[in-house]
């Protein structure tokens, strides 16, 4: 029996996360579940699964969380320090599914808590990955990565020998405008952004998948993860999502992890490690696949890749003011005062804006994400949309 906490349980990777929990009710018994404001579903969830707390992030939420619960006996609380003391309860497993960078705070403070951290919320390493490291270290927590493209090389490493590793290769689904020209993809809307062919997840990553900038977050996400230079990474545009990353030794083997595009599986696999657990998402059948395709990523149409690659190696104060910078950006696209091509141009203008010294602790990347997000926001006023 592990004790868990889910950071962020009614989005996405939330609710795939309570549906494996639910299925297993002898091996998990829930501490804390987390939402913004959500409320029905969070409430539903902790009663469904006896959670011990439950949490709303917008504090403003909070009077409706206590009627939703009222006479079960769980605990609500809301506001930013309830999220975060809610992922220091010390639980086994904490799952970090908050998106964006409003899951920092309470990942470090998980990190700081020991146990494991299952991290779905990749642009808090984007944005921390060194303050996070060091975090790690200190406490000797385990962090393991919930994102498929991370789950596939941390289950094809063999961490024993790291000096054997030639490259890793992320793979990409290329998103729903792969085949579009950069002419097509000018008036493309919200709808058609977040609809991805492959998987369904919530708005902002769908919209990063489009641009490819979900595949820039990962690669910095790997470099924080994984013992390799920034040089030895990879992404290959791979639109069947059967093989969700490899990797290759110095001996010339490519060693794959392959599965059906079903975040339950990574989830499964973070939970479970280093045991195995079952998941109930339909099997891969290779010979109803038929054919596995590979393509290099076009730098032209998509150039958020080529912007979060220069961040990675670049280091310091840059995969922060890029993720804050997208984040704004992403989030204006969504409410149509940004147009789709806006998203990339917005976060290469607040990169050559704004360039700070490189982070020494959480407070200075959360000071420079505040930064970054306000020039965003000014850059933002000058898009046609
Ligand atoms: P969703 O938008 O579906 O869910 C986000 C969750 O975070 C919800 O529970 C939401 O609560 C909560 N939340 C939103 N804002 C805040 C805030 N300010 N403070 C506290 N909680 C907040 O996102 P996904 O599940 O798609 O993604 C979650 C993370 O996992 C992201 O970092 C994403 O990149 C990553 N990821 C997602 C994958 C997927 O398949 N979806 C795959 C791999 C990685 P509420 O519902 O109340 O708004």
């Amino acid at each position: 029996m592990k004790t868990i906490t889910i950071l962020g349980a009614t989005g996405s990777v939330g609710t795939s996360t309570l549906d494996l929990i639910e299925r297993a009710p002898d091996d998990f018994r829930v501490l804390a579940l987390t939402a913004n404001c959500d409320v029905a579903r969070l409430a539903a969830a902790a009663i469904r699964t006896r959670a011990r707390r439950a949490v709303v992030a917008d504090e403003a939420c909070l009077g409706d969380l206590r009627a939703a619960l009222a006479g079960s006996g769980i605990e609500a609380a809301g506001g930013e320090q309830a999220v975060i003391d809610a992922a220091a309860l010390g639980a086994d497993v904490t799952l970090a599914a908050i998106v964006g960078c409003a899951g920092l705070r309470p990942v470090m403070a998980a990190i700081e808590g020991g146990g494991t951290i299952a991290l779905a919320n990749k642009e808090s390493l984007v944005s921390a990955g060194e303050v996070m490291n060091h975090a790690l270290a200190k406490s000797g927590a385990i962090l393991l990565p919930v994102d498929s493209e991370h789950s596939a090389v941390f289950q094809c490493l063999d961490r024993t020998i790291p000096a054997r590793v030639a490259r890793i290769i992320l793979t990409a689904s290329g998103g729903p405008f792969r085949d579009r020209s950069l002419a097509e993809m000018d008036g493309i809307t919200p709808e058609q952004a977040v609809a991805h062919p492959n998987w369904s997840m919530g708005a902002k990553i769908s919209v990063d998948s489009a641009t490819m900038m979900n595949k820039g977050l990962e690669l910095i996400e790997a470099f924080h993860l994984f013992p390799v230079e920034a040089a030895q990474l990879d992404v290959v545009v791979h639109r069947q999502s059967v093989i969700h990353s490899m990797v290759e030794y110095i001996d010339g083997s490519v060693i794959a992890q392959l599965g059906t595009p079903d975040m339950r599986t990574p989830i499964a696999c973070a939970l479970a490690w280093p045991d195995r657990m079952a998941t109930p998402g339909e099997r891969l059948d290779l010979v109803n696949v038929g054919r596995l395709d590979f393509e290099a990523p076009d730098p032209v149409r998509f150039p958020a890749l080529a912007l979060a690659r220069a961040a990675m190696e670049a280091g310091g104060a840059r995969p922060a003011i890029l993720n804050a910078a997208n984040e704004v950006a992403v989030a204006a696209f969504l409410k149509g005062r940004a147009g789709f091509l806006e998203i990339a141009a917005i976060v290469s203008d607040v990169l050559n804006r704004y360039d700070p010294p490189a982070p020494g602790d959480l407070d200075s990347v959360l000071a420079i994400d505040a930064e970054a997000r306000a020039i965003a926001e000014e850059r933002v006023k000058d898009c046609v949309a």
